[in-house]
């Protein structure tokens, strides 16, 4: 199965194939600026399960740490992936993906939220240990 997916302007498109890895959502303080949004959603790929299809050549990446190369349109701004190379998983955000059905499993950074979501998913303090977390949960 095959999900395709585009940015803002539709200038980018990308798509996805086979079952993302994991689904969830992040709370932390860098998904939360760069989305302006309370929490990302984030679907997490193979980079091998993921291809930009159309308009490559509108992608930029932004880098603020080693952990996440944050990739955008340089036409609309749009924001479309965020590749984690230390992890080897691409996230494809679940907005950008619409068709991909969003079957969140985790909550994670849960310790910095500013939205609590009580619908009985795990919440994770950070990471999972084996993402180089502490793998501990925390209340909703
Ligand atoms: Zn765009
Ligand atoms: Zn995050």
């Amino acid at each position: 199965m095959t999900h395709v997916g585009k940015c803002f302007c539709g200038a980018v498109e990308v798509a996805v194939t086979g079952s993302p890895v994991a689904m969830g959502y992040c709370h932390c303080s860098s998904c939360r600026s760069w989305s302006a949004a309370p929490v990302n959603a984030f679907t997490l790929w193979k980079p091998e399960d993921v291809r930009v299809t159309k308009g490559a050549e509108h992608v930029a990446t932004f880098q603020k740490t080693k952990m996440s190369q944050r990739q955008y349109c340089k036409t609309c701004g749009g924001h479309v992936m965020t590749s984690h190379p230390t992890l080897g998983l691409i996230d494809v955000y679940a907005a950008t993906i619409p068709t991909q059905p969003f079957k969140p499993g985790v909550h994670v950074n849960y310790a910095e939220t500013v939205l609590r979501m009580k619908d009985g998913l795990p919440k994770l303090k950070d990471f999972p240990a084996e993402f180089g977390g502490s793998g501990e949960a925390i209340a909703e």
